[in-house]
């Protein structure tokens, strides 16, 4: 059979799973502590979709489609059943490809166990290598170290799994990182992936003038160690892909902000309580745990994810620049609770 087509003919191959709402940062470009603060109401023991639903669920989007599967939060490495839902994906149902994301500081720990449940990447969010700047934009909680990143980093690469690492850049806090963020990655033969700084959820304080345009990464780095672009891996890349022409590697752009990808995004989401969301801009998801509680069967969860993937039209970073002008803004989830 083939895969449905959504209103704009995009398939859809790749699911974000965000497995907790919680984190232990407090990023102030997606968590900020006065917002995510000890009064915040985060999710319930009970709203969790529970490992066993999540099998049920995961059969249907894997009928709908779905090859690739990254689990996020929220930082997914606090709940402790990661493992064994990675071993669900990768043993039980042969998704091809399982990545997860995390802010590495329970990755040293994790990382033989995840590799040997059959992970195949890791995503590590580091956005400084400087503690003062790190500290910065992690939220500056108490112990909160690059070193203990740093050392994650070097357990999942020594555990065997593929790493990449993920730097959001902000001007005036860390765009002047770039070049070691830079020099440092080709040193240890990672691809780092420059995040620009995108209007995620309603409360990260968002001015386009705090975003460095991908390009202008390009050209800043590009100046030292000349790149090529790669042609993208398969349709619906997410990063755009140079490699240094000295053979040192290469580095990816997520460009959402100043060149938006839209027409090629294959991806859902569902939250850590069983909602589905067809964007990370999305105001609104559907409660597909709150189906398969209510008693439906298999079939009926299939066709429901059909129905909402048949529909979609979402396409909220094409539209962002109108929005602006407009003066329109939306009610937006959060990126801590859907995941990155
Ligand atoms: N806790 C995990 C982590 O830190 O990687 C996973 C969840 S986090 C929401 C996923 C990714 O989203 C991280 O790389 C984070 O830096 C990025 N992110 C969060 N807020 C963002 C924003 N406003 N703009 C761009 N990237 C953002």
């Amino acid at each position: 059979m083939s895969s449905p087509r959504d209103q704009l003919g995009r398939p859809l191959r790749d699911l974000r799973l965000s497995v907790t709402d919680r984190c232990n940062f407090r990023c102030p470009y997606c968590m900020p502590a006065a917002v995510f603060g000890p009064g915040h109401a985060f999710l319930g023991d009970t709203d969790f979709i529970s490992l066993a639903e999540l099998r049920r669920l995961l059969r249907q989007f894997k009928r709908l489609g779905v090859e690739k599967v990254r689990i996020t939060g929220g930082e997914p490495l606090l709940r402790p059943d990661v493992p064994e839902l990675v071993r669900l994906l990768k043993q039980e149902l042969n998704i091809p490809d399982v990545a997860l994301t995390t802010n590495g500081w329970l990755l040293a720990r994790n990382a033989a166990v995840l590799h040997a449940a059959g992970l195949d990447r890791v995503n590590v969010s580091l956005d400084s290598l400087r503690p003062e700047t790190f500290a910065r934009m992690s939220g500056g909680g108490p112990g909160l170290g690059v070193e203990r990143i740093l050392e994650g980093i070097a357990a999942a690469s020594a555990a065997g799994l593929r790493v990449k690492i993920n730097m959001v850049v902000q001007r005036g806090v860390n765009a002047g990182d770039i070049p070691e963020m830079a020099a440092w990655a080709r040193a240890q033969g990672f691809t780092l992936r420059f995040i620009e700084f995108m209007d995620v959820g309603n409360v990260n304080g968002w001015q386009r003038a705090l975003v460095v345009p991908a390009r202008e990464i390009v050209e800043q780095l590009s100046a030292r160690w000349p790149l090529e672009p790669c042609s993208p891996a398969y349709r619906g890349e997410v990063a755009a892909r140079y490699r240094y022409r000295d053979g040192a590697g290469e580095i990816g752009l997520i460009s959402s902000v100043t060149e938006p990808f839209c027409r090629d995004c294959h991806r859902a989401r569902l939250s850590a309580d069983g909602k589905l969301y067809t964007c990370l801009f999305a105001s609104a998801g559907w409660n597909v745990l709150g189906a398969l509680r209510a008693g439906a069967d298999d079939e009926e969860i299939f066709s429901f994810l059909s129905r909402v993937w048949l529909g979609r039209l979402d396409r909220y970073s094409d539209e962002r620049a109108d929005l602006l002008l407009r003066h329109e803004t939306r009610q937006k989830i959060e990126m801590s609770y859907i995941g990155g």
